[in-house]
């Protein structure tokens, strides 16, 4: 969880660096793929009745090829700002939330390894982008 009390943002702003596991902002393994601890680092400026949030987030990131099958990873790096809305009642900032909100609506529905994959063969189960058909 990434909570930030509105009252221990300064006037000259907060920043925020930590690395956390996904499952510290709510994110379970049927959501996300991610294998790495995820690194965020913010800049919260209140401003008004408002906190902006400037946010980048990093992490090593894994897909499976919706082709053949093969897992795959990359590192990515994603900019977010927030802006929350304060009002009297508003104790807490929940950064955590939002970026786990940004993360699966940023998850891919399909990925290829490769937009030419040449996937699995239905008949023999070959992956052929590395083996030939055994099929007769
Ligand atoms: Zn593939
Ligand atoms: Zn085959």
């Amino acid at each position: 969880m990434i909570k930030i009390a509105v009252r221990d943002i300064p006037s000259n702003g907060l920043d925020i660096d930590q690395s956390i596991p996904k499952e510290g902002i709510g994110l379970s393994d049927e959501e996300v793929d991610i294998r790495s601890l995820l690194s965020v680092k913010a800049r919260l400026d209140k401003i008004d009745n408002t906190v902006i949030a400037s946010t980048r987030i990093k992490g090593r990131f894994g897909y499976m090829c919706a082709r053949c099958l093969e897992e795959l990873s990359s590192e990515e790096e994603r900019s977010y700002i927030f802006d929350f809305e304060l009002g009297p009642t508003v104790e807490y900032v929940d950064l955590g939330e939002e970026i786990r909100q940004e993360i699966i609506m940023a998850n891919p529905a399909r990925v290829l390894c490769s937009k030419d994959c040449k996937g699995i063969c239905p008949g023999c189960g070959a992956n052929l982008n590395v083996e030939k058909c055994k099929c007769k």
